[in-house]
């Protein structure tokens, strides 16, 4: 039987796999947590549902990598580690791609989800939506139907 981690990951690539952004949603209160904590941050609750979120966040921070440990990333370096903080609350570690050349990254900057193929994997990664402001004014509310269909989104399930 695979350790938490291990289910956690491949429920997370997964998702991935198929275009979609998965985050675990606590069974008890509704709130979503970080992929790979055992318990609710919140509540403490073991019960998680896997739902799929917009991939819509902010820049929380970031460093940009210029030495990597690992062979295979060597080719993309300097590259950005970000952490991004998710419109549903969680901040995830991630990576941040298509800063325009000789741009740095900015803090609060709005960003959105998109997949890159790294070796077997396909891995969420983050792109700044700030060159379409238009977007970012109209920002509809946490689960607001409204705002929220007019732009384009992957599918909701789960909610
Ligand atoms: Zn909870």
């Amino acid at each position: 039987m695979p350790d938490h981690q291990s289910k956690v990951s491949m429920i997370f690539l997964d998702a991935a796999a198929r275009g979609r952004l998965m985050l675990p949603r606590c069974g008890d209160c509704g709130k979503h947590n970080i992929p790979g904590d055992p318990t609710c941050a919140f509540c403490g609750s073991f019960r998680f549902d896997w739902v799929t979120v917009s991939g819509r966040g902010v820049l929380f921070s970031y460093a940009v990598v210029h030495h990597v440990l690992d062979a295979s990333l060597a080719h993309e370096v300097p590259y950005v580690v970000a952490l991004i903080r998710l419109e549903q609350g969680p901040i995830i570690v991630s990576r941040l791609v298509g800063t325009e050349e000789g741009q740095q990254p900015q803090v609060g900057a709005h960003v959105k989800v998109v997949y890159q193929v790294t070796g077997q994997h396909v891995l969420p990664v983050f792109t700044p939506t700030s060159h379409h402001p238009q977007l970012i004014t109209r920002e509809a509310p946490q689960g607001g139907a409204q705002g929220a269909a007019n732009r384009a989104r992957p599918p909701q399930t789960g909610s």
